[in-house]
């Protein structure tokens, strides 16, 4: 059975109540799609009981739009999370997060600037402060986060290295769809024009022999490109098809 958790004391008293359990956590900000099912998938296989959070953290958008319009589909996570027999869903609240009222927050100084942070100044405080709040409610295990947010992900981890935390950041490959399209929630934004732009960025990033190539082609093609760069193995990218903004990344 899922049980829906909307306080920050119910989370902590169930945890209280399962001490000896290993806890596998999933944070997302609902519209659930396959990539968040896979995440919840693992979880599931390897934990004893596994808890998803579902918030639109308003700290980590810059841009308000982008925050209002982004997809709500409550009904379908919520069916989601009883197919994958999903424990406990969080849906807190944000007086219940950020009973501070963001006073307080966790400012990484180096990596969290470049890349999609040069765009969106503040984002990552915002994820890492939202994360680190979770990590210390929920206790839990394991921590299931996606490859597509390859600079969170790094983040993340070295944020848990850095306070010491005890949970383990356990990262999931990309699930895309069958054009190579990595998924996301904003995708369901795009209009079917967009969409067949948006669908080339993989193979652009796969098959051309350096960043600028890929930059090139994708310009080409009409998008912004926000990003495209090499960084140790990777090449990472972040365009916008009209107002929305995509990011994914490949193994080079
Ligand atoms: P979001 O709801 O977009 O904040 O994503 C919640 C988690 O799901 C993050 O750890 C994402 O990296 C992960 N995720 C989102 N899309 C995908 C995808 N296509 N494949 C794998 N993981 C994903």
């Amino acid at each position: 059975m899922t049980v829906v958790l909307n306080s920050v004391q119910d989370v902590i008293t169930w945890r209280k109540q399962n001490q000896s359990n290993t806890i596998g956590f999933v944070p997302t900000m609902g519209a659930l799609h396959n990539g968040h099912e896979s995440l919840l998938a693992r979880s599931k296989s390897e934990n004893d009981l596994s808890i998803l959070s579902i918030y639109i953290n308003p700290t980590q958008f810059n841009n308000v739009d982008d925050f209002t319009k982004y997809p709500k589909t409550w009904d379908h996570d919520l069916k989601i999370a009883r197919n994958h027999n999903i424990d406990v869903i969080f849906k807190p609240n944000y007086d219940e997060l950020y009973p501070d009222n963001y006073k307080f927050k966790v400012i990484e100084s180096d990596f969290s600037h470049i890349l999609c942070g040069a765009d969106r100044p503040g984002h990552f405080d915002g994820v890492l402060t939202v994360v680190l709040k979770f990590l210390n409610i929920i206790r839990p295990t394991n921590a299931y986060f996606g490859e597509k947010d390859f600079q969170q992900l790094t983040l993340i981890r070295n944020m848990v290295k850095s306070f010491f935390l005890p949970t383990h950041v356990v990262e999931c490959p990309i699930i895309r769809n069958a054009n190579g399209l990595a998924l996301s929630s904003r995708n369901s934004r795009l209009n079917a024009d967009e969409l067949q732009v948006a669908e080339k960025l993989n193979s652009v990033l796969t098959l051309s022999k350096s960043a600028t190539e890929a930059k090139i082609k994708m310009n080409e093609l009409g998008v912004t490109v926000n990003y495209i760069v090499d960084i140790d193995n990777r090449r990472l990218a972040s365009i916008n098809v009209g107002p929305i903004r995509l990011i994914d990344n490949v193994k080079i």
